[in-house]
C-alpha cells in the first residue's frame, strides 16, 4: 500500500477544511484534505452566507461575548475578499455588501437604546424613509430600518474559490482512522493508500463526533437542529435583512437572504423561524412562515411563490444548557486538532487559532499521487 506523508491531514472538505488547507499550504506546509462525498455539501452550502458582525446576537440589549468576537469579522472578510490576506477570496461572489434590520412596528424603547449604543460605535446606521430600498419603499411599511455593516457571500463560489488553488491536495474518500497508543497513527483511504501526517485536523462538522469516539478524545459535541424555509418566486425583490420584533427582541424573528440558483430566484429564511420550527412538520412550518410574512411584509404577494422547507443540524461543541457557542472552537489532543467554526463568519478566527498553536515547521514534501477528486457540492436546500 502506498503511503503519502504530509504535515497536515485534514478530514472534511467544508469551509473549515478548505480554509485550513489554503492557509497552511500558503504558509508552506504540505497538506491533504479528505472529503467523503462532495465539497461543502453539509453545513457550508446550507449556510445563508452571512458574514455578520454580531449585532443580531446582541438584540437582548447586552453587548455580549458574541458581539465582541464577531464585530471584526466583516472587515476581516473584506480583506480576504480583496486579496489582502493569505486566504485570497477574490473570486468569491458578494451577494450583498450590506445587511438590514427592520422592525414590524415602531421600535420599543429598549431596542432604541441598544441600537443607539451601537450607532455611536458606527456598527449600525438608521436609514431615512426617503432612502428606503426595495422592498421597504412601500407606504405599508410602518417600521424602522437600520443598515448593518454585514455582508452576504455566495457560499458555492466560496467553496469553488477555496478549492481552485490547491485542488491537487484534495481527495475523495472515506478515511479509516488507525490509532496507536491513544493517538492517530495514520489514515487508510478506501483501503487503497495510507496517509501519515504530523498532525490530523478534524474538520468534519457533525462527522467529527464519530472520529472523536474512535480516537477516544474526551470531548462531546451538540447538534443544533434548524428547519429553514425556502421560497421560490421570480418576482421576489432582493431582501437581505433581519426582521426583529417587539414580541421577542433576543433574536431575529426571521433572517432573510436572497439567492439565484439555476436561474431561479429564492428567499432562504432562517433565524427564530428555523429554530422554533424544528418541532413543526414541513406543512405546519410553511403555514407558520406564511402567517409571519403576512404580519412582517403584508404588501408582498406570495400567491405565485412555491414554498418548501429544509432541515439540517449545526455542529458545535457541547455546552451546558445547549447554549450557542460564542467563538470558533479549536482543541489540541496529542497529534489531533478538533475544529468547529460554529459560524462561517468565524472561520478566519479558527484559522488564526490553529496557525498560532501548531508549533511545527514545514517538513514533508508534498508529492501527492493521482487520486479521485471530490466534486463541489450542490446547494442542498433546493
Ligand atoms: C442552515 C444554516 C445556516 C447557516 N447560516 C450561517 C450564516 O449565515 N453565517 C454564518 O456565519 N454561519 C452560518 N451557518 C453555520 C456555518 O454554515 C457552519 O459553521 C460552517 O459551514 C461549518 O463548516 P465546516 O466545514 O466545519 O462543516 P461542514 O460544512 O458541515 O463540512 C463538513 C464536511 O466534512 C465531510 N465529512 C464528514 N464526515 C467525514 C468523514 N468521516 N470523512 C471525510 N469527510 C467527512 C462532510 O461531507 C462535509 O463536506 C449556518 C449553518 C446552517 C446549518
Amino acid at each position: 500500500m502506498n503511503t503519502q506523508k504530509v504535515d497536515f491531514a485534514i478530514i472534511g472538505g467544508g469551509v473549515t477544511g478548505l480554509w485550513l488547507n489554503a492557509l497552511l499550504a500558503r504558509t508552506g506546509f504540505s497538506t491533504i484534505v479528505i472529503e467523503k462525498t462532495a465539497l461543502g455539501v453539509e453545513q457550508t452550502l446550507a449556510s445563508q452566507g452571512m458574514i455578520h458582525g454580531g449585532v443580531k446576537y446582541s438584540l437582548s440589549g447586552l453587548v455580549n461575548n458574541h458581539f465582541d468576537t464577531l464585530k471584526g469579522m466583516p472587515e476581516r472578510w473584506m480583506k480576504c475578499l480583496s486579496g489582502d490576506d493569505p486566504v485570497d477570496l477574490r473570486n468569491v461572489k458578494i451577494l450583498s455588501p450590506r445587511y438590514y434590520m427592520f422592525s414590524d412596528e415602531s421600535l420599543s424603547s429598549k431596542l432604541i437604546t441598544f441600537l443607539g449604543s451601537l450607532l455611536l460605535r458606527s456598527h449600525v446606521s438608521p436609514v431615512k424613509s426617503a432612502d428606503f430600498p426595495k422592498p421597504f419603499n412601500n407606504p405599508k411599511f410602518k417600521g424602522n430600518l437600520y443598515e448593518l455593516k454585514d455582508i452576504v457571500i455566495d457560499t458555492r463560489s466560496l467553496v469553488e474559490n477555496l478549492t481552485r488553488e490547491f485542488e491537487t491536495r484534495i481527495v475523495k474518500g472515506h478515511p479509516e482512522i488507525v490509532c496507536k497508543e491513544g493517538r492517530i497513527s495514520s489514515l487508510i483511504i478506501d483501503r487503497k493508500y495510507r496517509v501519515k501526517a504530523e498532525k490530523y485536523i478534524l474538520a468534519a462538522g457533525v462527522g467529527n463526533q464519530k472520529i472523536i469516539n474512535t480516537v477516544e478524545i474526551p470531548l462531546e459535541m451538540q447538534n443544533r437542529p434548524l428547519h429553514q424555509v425556502v421560497i421560490r418566486g421570480k418576482n421576489l425583490p432582493d431582501l437581505f435583512a433581519h426582521a426583529v420584533s417587539i414580541r421577542d427582541l433576543s433574536k431575529p424573528r426571521i433572517t432573510f437572504t436572497t439567492h439565484i440558483v439555476d436561474r431561479h430566484k429564492y428567499w432562504y429564511l432562517g433565524g427564530e423561524l428555523a429554530e422554533s420550527g424544528v418541532k413543526r412538520t414541513s406543512l405546519d412550518q410553511i403555514k407558520f412562515a406564511k402567517e409571519e410574512l403576512k404580519n412582517i411584509l403584508p404588501w408582498i404577494d406570495f400567491s405565485e411563490c412555491k414554498f418548501s422547507t429544509f432541515r439540517i443540524d449545526r455542529a458545535e461543541p457541547k455546552s451546558k444548557k445547549n447554549l450557542k457557542p460564542t467563538k470558533a472552537f479549536v482543541r489540541f489532543y496529542e497529534n489531533t486538532i478538533v475544529c468547529w467554526p460554529t459560524k462561517l463568519a468565524l472561520t478566519p478566527q479558527l484559522g488564526d487559532d490553529v496557525l498560532s498553536n501548531i508549533f511545527i515547521k514545514p517538513n514533508a514534501e508534498p508529492e501527492l499521487f493521482a487520486a479521485e477528486r471530490p466534486e463541489i457540492g450542490k446547494i442542498p436546500w433546493i
